[in-house]
């Protein structure tokens, strides 16, 4: 689970050119607006993420007007994301300490954005045990990965702003999975229309194995369609091999797509020495869509050729798989997120 609100020190307070009252602090690796003078470096704050989704208390009053929720917002020139509060804001019982989650003690919730009718769909049972769930972990709180890996070869695909979908063969039984749930066939459905339409089922069972594809569907009335995509579309970023409880990696990914002739992600570079240098992987988010150029990227997702799973991450974030998203801060700030 993400941690949208913990206690995180100040690691770096700059001024901002042409104001006085304001000044940029570094949290992780987020930067963001605070008063001047409110906070000295080195000092814990209580930091909220963007997405937080504060409860109704006079100390939240003044998000009233942006609906509650913490959004990327640009002060001064500064693009600021999260909002630093004084440790004085907690009960006197929370543990004092760094990374301590203060989520669910402050009463945050995660804003979701509302399911278009297209995409719900009659749950046919629980997402399957045998394939992870898919999901990214923010560039901004992988510093200490971002070090380990440095050097490591990856790809770089672009961030589909649309809706988590996977496909599956076990066992000559085919099931279709929107993020959190399998469904039950039915034509309304936008999940099953582009798996008939791509006649994903008897491709897959071509195969011969027990393998599951994940993809974002993207598309009209799927989050605005900001790339204004005609119908619905599906391209895959995953491909896992349900034996063997492992991922593919991206040549194997590519060849079985190539092979059935399905759509991957957009590669935007297949030869990324991965930096540690966070500040540069958002300058490599901030693009336009490969899908329309006139819109922004949502952003980018960063991947070692071959495929890595780290043990000692296997309770923090991806099953400890190394994958991570860059979210680029001007898609955030156009679309008010
Ligand atoms: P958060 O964890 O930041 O609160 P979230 O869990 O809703 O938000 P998303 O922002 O939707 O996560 O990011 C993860 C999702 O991104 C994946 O589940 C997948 O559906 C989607 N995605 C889109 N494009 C890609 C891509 N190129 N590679 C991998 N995943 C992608
Ligand atoms: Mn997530």
């Amino acid at each position: 689970m993400r941690k949208l609100a913990s206690i995180q020190k100040i690691k770096n307070l700059e001024p901002i050119e042409g104001a006085d009252a304001i000044e940029k602090a570094t949290v992780l690796g987020w930067h963001l607006v605070v008063k001047k003078n409110e906070f000295q470096i080195g000092d814990l704050c209580v930091y909220c993420e963007i997405d937080s989704l504060m409860p109704n208390k006079p100390e939240f009053e003044f998000l009233k007007v942006r609906g509650m929720r913490i959004r990327t917002i640009r002060l001064r020139g500064q693009v600021s994301q999260g909002i630093c509060f004084p440790l004085s804001i907690l009960d006197a019982s929370v543990k004092v300490e760094e990374d301590v989650d203060v989520t669910e003690v402050l009463g945050i919730t995660k804003y979701e954005p509302p399911i278009p009718a297209c995409l719900a769909g009659i749950m046919k049972g629980k997402f399957p045990s045998f394939i992870p769930k898919t999901d990214e972990t923010r560039v901004q709180i992988l510093q200490n990965v971002l070090d380990r890996y440095k050097g490591t070869k990856c790809y770089i695909t672009e961030k589909l702003d649309g809706s988590s979908a996977t496909y599956f063969v076990k066992d000559n039984i085919f099931g279709v999975c929107s993020r959190n749930m399998e469904l039950e066939e039915d034509n309304a459905n936008s999940f099953w229309k582009v798996a008939r339409e791509n006649d994903l089922e008897n491709k897959m069972k071509l195969l011969n194995i027990n393998i599951a594809l994940q993809g974002e569907l993207v598309g009209e009335g799927i989050q605005n369609n900001k790339c204004k995509i005609r119908g619905h579309k599906v391209f895959f970023f995953t491909a896992f091999d349900i034996d063997n409880f492992r991922y593919y990696n991206f040549e194997e990914l590519e060849n079985i797509l190539q092979k059935l002739e399905l759509p991957m992600v957009p590669v935007i570079n297949r030869d990324y020495i991965l930096e540690n240098d966070i500040e540069a992987i958002i300058k490599l988010a901030t693009i336009k869509s490969t899908m329309d150029a006139q819109a922004w990227a949502e952003g980018i997702v960063i991947r070692p050729y071959d495929d890595k799973v780290d043990a000692e991450l296997s309770n923090t974030f991806s099953n400890g798989r190394i994958t991570f998203k860059a979210i680029n801060p001007e898609f955030l700030l156009k679309h008010g997120e």
